[in-house]
Parts: C-alpha cells; sequence; structure tokens
C-alpha cells in the first residue's frame, strides 16, 4: 500500500501497486506510462497469436478448425520433445 502521482492531473492518491488503479481526485488511470505499456505489449501478444498459423479464428470453416487443432497439437507434441531432449543435453553428466 503506498501512494502514486497521478499522471493526469499530478495529485498523489492511494494506490496497491496495482497499474490499473485510478486516481482519487481526477478517475484516471494512475499506471500512466505503464499501463500504456502494458496495453501496448496486450495489443502485441494478441496480434502475434492470431498471426499464428494454426490461430483459430470464428470465421474457420469446422474442417479449417479441426485441422489447426490438429496442427496445434503435433506442435505442442513437438515443443515437448524438443524441451525433454534439452533437458536430457543439460541433464548428462560432463
Ligand atoms: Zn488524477
Amino acid at each position: 500500500m503506498g501512494e502514486k502521482k497521478c499522471p493526469h492531473c499530478g495529485e498523489w492518491s492511494k494506490w496497491t501497486t496495482d497499474i490499473n488503479d485510478k486516481c482519487e481526485h481526477c478517475g484516471q488511470a494512475l499506471g500512466g506510462r505503464d499501463l500504456a505499456y502494458k496495453e501496448q505489449r496486450d495489443r502485441d501478444t494478441k496480434a502475434n497469436e492470431e498471426q499464428w498459423i494454426f490461430y483459430i479464428k470464428e470465421s474457420d470453416s469446422d474442417f479449417v478448425k479441426g485441422m489447426k487443432k490438429i496442427g496445434n497439437f503435433f506442435y505442442t507434441v513437438y515443443m515437448a520433445i524438443i524441451t525433454f531432449l534439452a533437458w536430457v543435453i543439460a541433464a548428462l553428466p560432463g
């Protein structure tokens, strides 16, 4: 529990270190630049997800959705194997 200077009105407001907290005085988000940065990152993450080859869109047909689910499954298995091999190599003595 602490206080943060509001980036909008310049008054000090209570905040619980949650960047979504609102200013007591003007009601705007206290996160300011941090919040803007986080929102930008969230947008980027979402954009990346949507570019992902197996991303399932609402507009996809059932067939495409099925193929993407299979693709996602094999990708997950593939990554698990790679992770496992990396772990085995790291665990080998010498
Ligand atoms: Zn304020």
